[in-house]
């Protein structure tokens, strides 16, 4: 055995400890921790070790080189795109989950059961989500994974009502898919499932400062298809304005007409959780497939989301997914396999870090983190409307916050404006082009923010605009 091994194995309490130590160090200070590094340290590659370094001689070259460029993304004003931290709990269960090393694959008698963990965990969020248990779900690395996912089995439920197993024969002829502001990794899906990312059918949106799909526009280009089956794309939450579809209205259509209803709910699901903003998921119960992202709001650590879809697709699920070519695995409907409900066959234990947190801190820890959230949101909100220089794009409809600079000539400053504030390390926010403006988002799903983070940050931006004037 190689030296350096042998000593880390016998050495592996202390190694542990060591990072411990650096770990605990890092979080009791990730609010001070820069939010943008400007002069990085990464320079030349590392060459490959002839016989290796052992851990703490790694350590302290990860320590020299790459640590100071973490940047503290899960921070309390971390606001770019959507960023989640994570919770203790989550943090607690994502080491367990790399110490047990489980592929959670299958759930069998004998051996690995941890997909049964993960079973078990989807049951949790559909309960914190009040959504019904006729949704069966997996894990998988992100948003943009579980849209595909979905869609792949949108897809294949499609081709069922033409006759056709898209599964098998591959895809031919044009798939209609319908949407309004769909998230760009939607699109993304629809290229990686041959579905062609050109061949969408745009819908209006709905007037006034709105991102939502229009629905009487929908229904009119339904009625154009005459009768054949569609897959609808539908938003719980677009990123620029967090503008939701009625669910409502298109759980109305979908008694009506025949089409696969998928849900990106990436973040916004989790308007579920807030007794004052759940009217805005109304109806969703009705969808096809949804998915939801754990690695924002739930605030667990990358990568994890979870794709929900009626168990009464179960077969259209398998026959995308399924592996059962290895005569090793058995019946892919008698024996359940996540392996073949989902696109990756070897996995880590996902949910596991989901499980702690929504174990240790329960609905009402959830609520609370989610109406913290959009009370910060209103909060900011007020702020910008109130503001000498600063406008809103949109209302503040839920989490998320789009403005720009209040004066419309001042538009090629917007940039310039950014830039400075996020070299600050003290806030990070993501451009936007919205409205025909230019913008700024901040979207607040940290369970650390708190109101004086965003006093210090909107005191911040009026010193940086007086800057630039
Ligand atoms: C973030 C997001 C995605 C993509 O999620 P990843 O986790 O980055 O893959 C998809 N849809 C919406 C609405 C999102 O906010």
């Amino acid at each position: 055995m190689n030296e350096h091994l042998k000593n880390d194995s016998a050495n592996i309490g202390n190694l542990l400890n060591i990072i411990k130590e650096q770990g605990t160090d890092y979080l009791n200070s990730i609010e001070e921790r820069l939010t943008s590094v400007i002069n990085n340290t990464i320079s030349e590659r590392q060459e490959l070790p002839e016989s290796g370094l052992g851990t703490e001689e790694a350590l302290r070259v990860f320590n020299e080189k790459f640590e100071p460029t973490m940047v503290g993304s899960g921070g309390p004003r971390y606001w770019g795109f959507v960023t989640g931290g994570a919770t203790p709990a989550s943090i607690a269960g994502d080491w367990l989950t790399t110490v047990y090393d489980q592929n959670p694959q299958s759930v069998t008698e004998q051996g690995d059961a941890s997909a049964k963990i993960e079973m078990e965990t989807i049951q949790l969020l559909l309960k914190l989500l009040q959504l019904p248990e006729s949704f069966l779900g997996g894990f998988v690395s992100g948003a943009t994974m579980s849209n595909f996912t979905c869609l792949a089995v949108g897809r294949q439920w499609l081709g069922k009502e033409q006759g056709r197993d898209i599964a098998k024969e591959g895809v031919s002829g044009t798939v209609k898919v319908l949407t309004a502001t769909p998230h760009s990794s939607s699109i993304k899906s629809l290229s990686l499932l041959g579905l062609g990312s050109g061949n969408i059918i745009k819908i209006k949106t709905e007037e006034g400062n709105r991102e939502a799909i229009h629905i009487k526009d929908l229904e009119e280009n339904i009625l154009k298809l005459n009768g054949g089956p569609f897959i609808l794309i539908s938003s719980g939450g677009t990123v620029n304005t967090v503008d939701f579809d009625d669910f409502k209205a298109i759980s109305r259509l979908k008694e009506k007409y025949n089409f696969w209803w998928h849900i990106d709910a990436a973040f916004g699901g989790f308007a579920a959780c807030s007794e004052t903003h759940q009217h805005l998921v109304e109806g969703w119960e009705y969808a096809d497939s949804i998915t939801v992202d754990c690695h924002k709001w739930l605030n667990v650590p990358y990568e994890s989301a979870v794709f929900l879809i009626k168990e009464q697709y179960k077969i259209l699920q398998v026959e995308t997914f399924q592996n059962s070519n290895a005569p090793y695995l058995g019946d892919p409907l008698e024996n359940f396999s996540y392996l073949n409900f989902l696109p990756e066959n070897s996995r880590r234990l996902k949910a596991l870090p989901a499980w702690f947190s929504l174990m240790a801190y329960g609905k009402k820890g959830y609520q609370e983190i989610v109406d913290n959230n959009i009370t910060w949101a209103q909060q900011f909100g007020q702020m910008i409307e109130n503001s000498h220089d600063f406008k809103l794009l949109a209302p503040v409809r839920l989490n998320t916050v789009c403005f720009t600079l209040k004066d419309d000539t001042r538009q090629n400053e917007v940039e310039q404006f950014l830039e400075k504030l996020n070299d600050t390390g003290k806030v990070f926010m993501t451009p936007t082009f919205y409205n025909q403006h230019k913008g700024i988002r901040a979207a607040f799903v940290n369970w650390m923010t708190s109101e004086k983070d965003i006093r210090q940050v909107f005191d911040l931006m009026n010193e940086i605009i007086a800057e630039i004037q």
